[in-house]
């Protein structure tokens, strides 16, 4: 948007001479009454007429391609001591999820959609011809502690387009959180996006009143990031978070000398990845999530499928990827999270031809195919990293196996007790009263271990 902001086009009095405004829409969109005319068959909406429901209802919808909401691995906090509001913790607190999964327990929205920025993939870029509002800092402070008091929300997620600049963007950002803190002591959850170009001191600032802080690095691909967001800078966003990550430590280390110290961004750092916009395979995007996991302790790395948007440019593929692409890509994060899979074992999972994990099954299942000279393993033998590695086995299963086995030898019934479906684990295993014969080498293995396809019901009980 050449520089103005969208407070300065509001104080703009109709008609002037043709600017190059991007906010535009077509009095066929919201009647006449609402546009200010800037230039013949150009209008920009007069945002001072939107009452703070508009307001919501726009950036709220704006706020929906934003994966990363979860709010797990915060500090403990209530306000059952009468003092203050809000709390991280226990009953009162609302979880919703969307159909597609997403968490929407947050109040989840943004400062506003307008953006000086013009990333290709972004609905809210300065191009984009989608209404724009904006709330003041005063504005989503009262909106959250509304929602909370209703009990609608567990806390607040906040981003923003830039506006102005990126230093102006964060500091209305830290206002929210500063105020809901230190004005009204909210003490629900507060998670952050933050602008890696703001000044250093902002994102700090940020992190000392929220509980999570987040920076995105957009696409797993430098290349990609240059060709979709040419106005981001992988380095500066690598720095922000290497920032964050210092902050984090420091905190962590005055935290254990003196119980009292401020703390920074306890529930840490994630960010998020758009699949599908590039042509990042599955093989790249984990290898990305595995260096940033190392690189910079991020508590999470969030995949969002790329989702077309209206007058998309022509950069951008005009199918979205299938929705499977994104819940195999967690599966496989949950892998190395929790499995203790390296980086390199899940891309071998992968289709060596293209890159991409297979959607028809999961990524452990298409890993135990793959290397089935691996199986079956002993469940009364093998250690507990073999044990991971077998399909439909989960960590807890593992656990009691390990514990159990301590003191008897376990048969196939055991197991099964320990698991949703034993067919799919028995080619694996081989248990006191059961041996696999010949399974693993079975050219229609894959059919026989991957889950039937059932339609659920949509109101069953
Ligand atoms: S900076 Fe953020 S809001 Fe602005 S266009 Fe890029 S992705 Fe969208």
């Amino acid at each position: 948007m050449t520089g103005a902001t969208f407070a300065q086009v509001l104080s703009v009095p109709a008609p002037g001479p043709a600017r190059p405004f991007t906010h535009v829409t077509s009095p066929g969109i919201t009647g006449l009454s609402n546009l200010v005319r800037l230039a013949p068959g150009t209008y920009i909406e007069r945002m001072a007429q939107l009452d703070t429901r508009e307001k919501l209802a726009i950036l709220a919808d704006a706020a929906k391609y934003d994966a990363s909401c979860a709010s797990s691995g915060t500090a403990k906090r209530n306000s059952a001591d009468g003092k203050g509001i809000g709390s991280t913790e226990g009953m009162g607190i609302c979880h919703a999820y969307a159909p597609d999964g997403r968490c929407i327990s947050l109040l989840k929205i943004l400062l506003t959609n307008s953006c000086i920025f013009d990333c290709h993939y972004c609905i809210n870029r300065k191009s984009s011809n989608v209404r724009r509002a904006r709330f003041t800092a005063d504005e989503v402070v009262e909106l959250t502690l509304a929602f909370y008091r209703r009990n609608y929300i567990e806390g607040l997620f906040l981003s923003s387009g830039i506006i102005r600049s990126p230093d102006y963007t964060m500091e209305q950002l830290v206002e929210v959180a500063r105020s809901l803190r230190e004005d009204h002591h909210f003490r629900g959850y507060i998670h952050l996006k933050t602008i890696p170009d703001a000044d250093p001191e902002l994102v700090r600032l940020a992190g000392v009143h929220a509980d999570r802080v987040s920076i995105n690095v957009e696409l797993p691909t430098a290349g990609g990031l240059k060709r979709l967001a040419p106005e981001k800078d992988g380095a500066r966003i690598e720095g922000a978070m290497a920032d964050v990550k210092a902050s984090i430590a420091d905190s962590r280390d005055a935290t254990r000398k003196y119980k009292s110290a401020p703390r920074f961004a306890p529930a840490g750092q994630s960010t998020q990845m758009i699949v599908g916009a590039d042509a990042a395979t599955d093989g790249d995007i984990v290898k990305r999530a595995s260096t940033l996991y190392d690189r910079f302790g991020l508590r999470r790395v969030y995949y969002s499928a790329f989702s077309p948007i209206p007058d998309a440019s022509a950069v951008l593929p005009l199918r979205r990827p299938p929705l499977m692409r994104e819940h195999r890509l967690y599966q496989s994060d949950w892998l190395m999270r929790f499995y203790d899979y390296r980086p390199d074992e899940v891309v071998a999972a992968a289709d060596p031809s293209t890159g991409m994990l297979p959607l028809d099954i999961d990524p452990k299942l298409a890993w135990a195919l793959r290397f089935r000279d691996r199986f079956p393993i002993d469940i009364n033998r093998a250690p507990r990293e073999m044990l991971l590695r077998v399909p439909g086995l989960g960590v807890k299963a593992v656990n009691a196996i390990l514990t159990s086995r301590r003191w008897r030898r376990l048969r196939l019934d055991d197991v099964a007790r320990l698991t949703v479906s034993v067919t799919k684990i028995r080619p694996f295993i081989v248990a006191e009263d059961w041996r696999p014969v010949m399974l693993t080498d079975r050219a229609d293995l894959k059919p026989l271990v991957t889950p039937k396809r059932e339609q659920l019901e949509l109101f069953a009980a």
